[in-house]
């Protein structure tokens, strides 16, 4: 007996020797690859004037005006916060929901999205099966183990799988896992993340709805509301238990719906909820986008990508879920109905849409991709450019409207430079 204990420890040991050389191996791999930076010049995102940033050990130590940026490029370069991107099922193929995630697909969506200028994202696990839950989660929380990606990934957003059983309201979601809240379910949940659930987007008005938005609240969770057809009542007393975000405002919501009687109107009029958009262009009209944003001001919008896992992949033809998508530049559509299939822009194409569509300022734009963000979840250290935040920065063109990455710097290291240079 004790020499089996004895064998059991040692082959403990060993597994657990091997995992720490392992996690080693992979931080001190990708620390030492990406080249420190000590001072970044570009146009302030702001207001458009030339400044240097001083970075000492990955943290801003100065912002100064300058007066111009020497060997400047023909094309203007803003330098702006790296962007944070709250709701994103997948990308390049790796599926936070999928059977098949592994901590090396989470590496790969992160250093994706730092192409794209996303410095911070929140993988979202969305309804699915106990099972299925449980075991992402806790893939999801392993990959904090390599630094780098636990730079990127404060934690993760749930949505579902609580939310509106009824057909339009529920989206994509799998009816069969739809489910009313249960606080010892979730609970499990936040054990398999290890306690780096953030958020998780459910529908008021189902069954244990309210006091499970208040066990959420009062354990430092941020509760939102969406794929829901609730009434006004059950809205406001929603966010009166600490609902903060309106999930996808404009979406998750069925195509036929009372003109007086919906969830769009107490959750526009109530000025607690911050909209959370997918301003890809697809999702929703210019004029939907406008209204919100006459009425939520720029201080309360959050742009969100939303991508589905097929999004980043070259336009084409794809099986998912058994299921032919479409990808193209600008959204995934099933071809067969000429449907939409979800999101495949990242959110730097949100910032450019919301400009074209509010002719909103490049400053208010950006900051709906990152400064609100860290607000909400108290990411005390980035979202801004200021001595004492974390050096994420992205330096980007516009070019036809458009925001063109050139170079992703995360907590003062070179992670992404376009063309290599
Ligand atoms: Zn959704």
């Amino acid at each position: 007996m004790q020499k089996e204990m004895r064998e059991y420890l040692n082959i403990r040991f060993i597994i657990s020797l091997f995992i720490f050389m392992f996690s080693f191996h992979i931080m001190s791999d990708s620390l030492t690859a990406a080249p420190k930076v000590h001072e970044v010049k570009g146009l302030l995102y702001f207001d458009g004037t030339p400044v240097s940033i001083k970075i000492v050990d990955g943290i801003i130590s100065d912002v100064t005006g300058i007066a111009a940026i020497e060997n400047a490029p023909q094309q203007s370069v803003y330098v702006a916060p790296g962007l944070i991107d709250i709701q994103i099922n997948g990308y390049a193929a790796v599926d936070f929901s999928g059977k098949d995630l592994t901590v090396a697909g989470i590496r790969k969506v992160t250093e994706a999205l730092w192409r794209e200028g996303v410095t911070t994202f929140f993988p979202t696990v969305i309804t699915n099966s106990d099972a299925r839950l449980k075991e992402n989660f806790n893939i999801l929380a392993a990959a904090l183990q390599d630094a780098e990606i636990s730079l990127s990934v404060p934690g993760f957003h749930l949505e579902g799988p609580y939310i509106s059983p009824v057909d339009g309201f529920r989206g994509a979601h799998l009816k069969k896992w739809v489910r009313p809240p249960d606080w010892a379910e979730f609970s499990e949940y936040v054990e398999a993340a290890r306690h780096k659930i953030l958020m998780v987007t459910v529908a008021p008005e189902v069954d244990g709805a309210l006091p499970f938005i208040e066990k959420c609240t009062v354990n430092g969770i941020i509760v939102a509301l969406g794929h829901h057809n609730a009434p006004a009542d059950v809205i406001r007393q929603a966010i009166d238990k600490g609902a903060v975000i309106a999930t996808h405002l404009g979406n998750g919501c069925a195509n036929m719906i009372q003109r007086h009687h919906n969830p769009l109107w107490p959750q526009l009029a109530d000025d607690r909820l911050i909209p959370s958009l997918i301003v890809d262009g697809y999702h929703l009209t210019p004029e939907e986008v406008q209204v919100f944003y006459k009425v939520k001001g720029a201080q309360r919008i959050v742009l969100i990508s939303d991508a589905l896992d097929v999004a980043g992949l070259p336009p084409g033809e794809y099986q998912r879920g058994g299921r032919t998508v479409l990808v193209t530049p600008g959204v995934i559509k099933y071809p067969a109905q000429n449907v939409l299939a979800g999101a495949a822009a990242p959110i730097s194409r949100d910032v450019a849409t919301m400009m074209k569509f509010t002719k909103c300022s490049l400053a208010d734009a950006i900051n709906m991709a990152c400064r609100n963000q860290a607000r909400i979840f108290d990411l005390d250290d980035r979202g801004e450019i200021k001595p004492g935040k974390r050096a994420d920065l992205i330096l980007f063109t516009l070019e036809n409207g458009n925001l063109i990455i050139q170079k992703t710097i995360l907590a003062g290291r070179v992670v992404y430079t376009k063309n290599g240079n």
